[in-house]
């Protein structure tokens, strides 16, 4: 059986409270032995109150179960097949749609575990060395889970030591609400494709009939075909990444909507600067995570505020903007508030028409307040 170790007195209270991570100062002295391994969680009596994952940092367990549990295949199949019968319930497996966040961590009992399904085509992300060893439960999981809806695995984890001898299938075209996308996760950031944006795209469609829309940190064009779609007359998407440019190229021209769209690689914040005044209807700010850490929270406050107040600055009365953070340490309130500064300074009255957020495939639970990451707002700009 696994190792144990024990609360201190008092710090049961994590326990109540259900959250997956149990600070290094709540533990009492643990063998400098234990590391990337199996634990119990024991309280003041010895009694096992959970299952968890050790590691000699400051998060020192992550909770695989509130319960004594053991590691074996059969804990990975009923965790994987759980997170696809709530998937199932809520139709995100339909005629429009065949891709989805399988897992998404802690929301989904499994803290540091990411997978993505592009059809059949399984992506993984284990944010940690533990649950990287289990790669060959996970893999043989979802075979058993999916039988004949499996067709591949790719590990994209950043311990990953994919065999480049051994051919692997790396990309696909999957749909979202009946559009196609090109998706590759060997090249492509993260584990190919942002679906966490799926709902917060289809938002844009109901607004840009007739727009000219500028889609900045575009990636592959996601809201530029949902632009297209909802009838913009013209479509610009731009991204510093040249791959991603072409990809999004490629996805205008999959859905037949090359018409009104030129896209750009350029700096955001540079071409921000130069366009011209009261020139788009529309604006999306999509930026990657400003913030990784604590420590740089208020510089990403600060590019926030700069971003969003060139974009403010230049849009078009009577204008949109989408303006997003995917900063897991800025919280909503601090986001929109950041915003509301932006505006002040630079002197345009707004209108809040929408808060946007994650959508089902990646659920927020209420003991885990941190995996809210992706915000969003929707505003009128007088
Ligand atoms: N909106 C996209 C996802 C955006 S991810 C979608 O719906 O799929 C963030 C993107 O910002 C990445 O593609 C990255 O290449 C791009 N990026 C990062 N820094 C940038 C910068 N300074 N200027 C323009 N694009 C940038």
């Amino acid at each position: 059986m696994y190792p144990r170790v024990y609360l201190k007195k008092g710090k049961e209270e994590f326990l109540h409270r259900k959250h997956p991570w149990i600070f290094s100062g709540a533990l009492k002295n643990t063998s400098e032995k234990i590391h990337n391994q199996v634990v119990y969680v024991c309280i003041e009596e010895g009694k096992i109150a959970a299952t968890a994952y050790y590691q000699n940092n400051n998060i020192a367990a992550k909770i695989l179960d509130f319960s004594p549990v053991f590691i074996d295949q059969t804990f990975w199949n009923k965790k994987i097949l759980n997170a696809l019968l709530y998937r199932q319930a809520l139709n995100l497996i339909n005629g429009k749609d065949n891709a989805y966040r399988l897992l998404f961590a802690e929301a989904d009992g499994l803290p540091g575990l990411i997978i993505d399904n592009y059809n059949g085509h399984f992506v993984m992300q284990a944010h940690n060395e533990f649950v990287h060893q289990q790669k060959h439960f996970i893999h043989q999981a979802i075979k058993n889970v999916f039988q004949e809806n499996y067709i591949s695995f790719y590990d994209k984890s950043e311990f990953a030591n994919n065999d480049e001898t051994n051919p692997v299938l790396i990309d696909t075209i999957i749909k979202e609400n009946n559009f196609s996308f090109y998706v590759n996760w060997k090249e492509g950031q993260k584990t190919g494709f942002f679906l966490d944006q799926k709902n917060n795209r289809y938002a844009l469609m109901q607004y840009a009939k007739n727009k000219v829309v500028l889609n900045t940190f575009a990636y592959s064009g996601g809201f530029s075909i949902y632009a297209a779609a909802g009838g913009a007359k013209e479509i610009h998407s731009l991204d510093s990444s040249e791959k991603a440019i072409q990809w999004c190229n490629t996805n205008m021209q999959l859905n037949r909507f090359t018409n009104s769209h030129q896209s750009y690689v350029a700096d955001a914040f540079e071409f921000l600067r130069n366009i011209p005044e009261h020139y788009y209807d529309i604006i999306v700010l999509d930026p990657p995570a400003f913030a990784k850490s604590m420590h740089q929270k208020h510089n990403a406050i600060q590019a926030y505020k700069r971003l969003n107040a060139l974009a403010l600055k230049k849009i078009k009365h009577g204008g949109y903007l989408f303006t997003f953070s995917c900063s897991g340490v800025l919280d909503k309130y601090l986001f929109y508030n950041t915003i509301a500064a932006a505006c002040f300074e630079c002197n345009r009255e707004i209108k809040i028409l929408q808060y946007l957020h994650l959508p089902p495939d990646h659920p927020i639970i209420p003991n885990f307040a941190e995996g809210e990451y992706l915000k969003g707002m929707v505003l009128y700009v007088e």
